[in-house]
C-alpha cells in the first residue's frame, strides 16, 4: 500500500529539482502524477524516467494555459487530488538596484502563478466534493526577510498569507492548504551558490545549521508527501519548515 494510492496530484515545475524529485517519490507511493514546467525537453526526459508519470507544458503566469491543462487532466483522469504549486525563480539582487521588470517577473510566477493554480484546480476540487490537498512551496524568505531577497521574500509572504487564506475559505470543502519553507536546498537554483561550488564555503555554512548539512530534494519532497497524503488530514492553513534547524 502506498501512501498516495489512487491519487491524481499536478507537480508544477517539475522538470528538475524539488518538483522532479517529488514526482519520483510521489509515483513510488501509488500516484498517477502530472509534471509541468516550461522545460519542455528536459520535462519529456524527466517524466519518461518515472513510471506513472507524463509531462504537460504549463507556464504557471498564464491563466488559459491552467484552463487548458486542469481541464485536459479532469477530461483524462477525472479529478485531481493533490496540487503541488512549485514552480519559482529566486533573483538575488539588493532592493534597491531591483528594476521594476525583474520584481514583476518575480511577482508574475513566484506569487500570480501559485494563485492562478490555488484557483482553478480549487475550483475543480470543490466540484469534485472529496478530500483534496494543495501544498504552496514558499520558503524560508516567506517567514522572515532575507538581505538581497528582497523582491524573492515578497513573493515568498504573499504564498504564505494566500494560504492561510484560502485554508480558511475551502476547509467546508475538505481542501487542505499548507505550506512548505525550504531553507538552502541543493538543486539547479542554487548550483552556482560558493555554498555549494566551494568547499571551504560550504564547511562554514554547515556549521551554522543545527543539523550540520545542506538540505537534499527529497527532504522537502518527504514533507510535501506527508501533506499530500491522507497521513495529514487535520492539518491545513500552517507553515512548515525544512531547513535543518535554522529557522525553529
Ligand atoms: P529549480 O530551479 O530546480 O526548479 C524550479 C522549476 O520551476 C524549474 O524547473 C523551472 O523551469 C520552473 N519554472 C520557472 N519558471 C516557470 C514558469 N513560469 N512556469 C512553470 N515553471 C517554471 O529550483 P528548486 O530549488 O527545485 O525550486 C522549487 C521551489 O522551491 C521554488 O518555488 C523555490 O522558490 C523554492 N525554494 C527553493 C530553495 C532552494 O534553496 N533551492 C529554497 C527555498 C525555496
Amino acid at each position: 500500500m502506498g501512501r498516495l494510492d489512487d491519487k491524481v496530484v499536478l507537480i508544477t515545475g517539475g522538470s528538475r529539482g524539488q518538483g522532479a524529485e517529488e514526482g519520483r517519490l510521489f509515483t513510488d507511493e501509488g500516484a498517477t502524477v502530472i509534471l509541468t514546467d516550461v522545460l519542455d525537453e528536459l520535462g519529456q526526459q524527466t517524466a519518461a524516467t518515472i513510471e506513472g508519470a507524463t509531462y504537460r507544458h504549463l507556464d504557471v503566469r498564464s491563466e488559459p494555459e491552467w484552463e487548458a491543462v486542469v481541464g485536459g487532466v479532469m477530461e483524462s483522469h477525472g479529478r485531481i487530488d493533490v496540487l503541488v504549486n512549485n514552480a519559482g525563480i529566486d533573483l538575488v539582487k539588493k532592493l534597491a538596484a531591483t528594476t521594476l521588470e525583474e520584481f514583476e517577473r518575480v511577482v508574475a510566477i513566484n506569487q500570480t502563478g501559485t494563485f492562478l493554480g490555488m484557483r482553478t484546480v480549487a475550483n475543480a476540487m470543490i466540484a469534485a466534493e472529496k478530500p483534496c490537498s494543495i501544498v504552496n512551496i514558499s520558503s524560508v524568505a516567506g517567514l522572515e526577510g532575507v538581505p538581497n531577497h528582497g523582491a524573492y521574500s515578497g513573493t515568498k509572504f504573499a504564498v504564505t498569507g494566500m494560504t492561510k487564506a484560502a485554508a480558511k475559505e475551502w476547509g467546508r470543502y475538505g481542501i487542505r492548504v499548507n505550506s512548505v519553507h525550504p531553507g538552502i536546498i541543493e538543486t539547479p537554483m542554487t548550483e552556482d551558490l560558493r555554498s555549494f561550488t566551494d568547499d571551504e564555503v560550504r564547511a562554514k555554512v554547515e556549521r551554522t545549521i543545527p543539523l550540520r548539512r545542506m538540505g537534499q530534494s527529497i527532504d522537502i519532497a518527504n514533507m510535501v508527501l506527508f501533506l499530500a497524503s491522507d497521513e495529514s488530514a487535520y492539518c491545513t492553513g500552517q507553515a512548515f519548515t525544512v531547513d535543518g534547524g535554522v529557522h525553529p
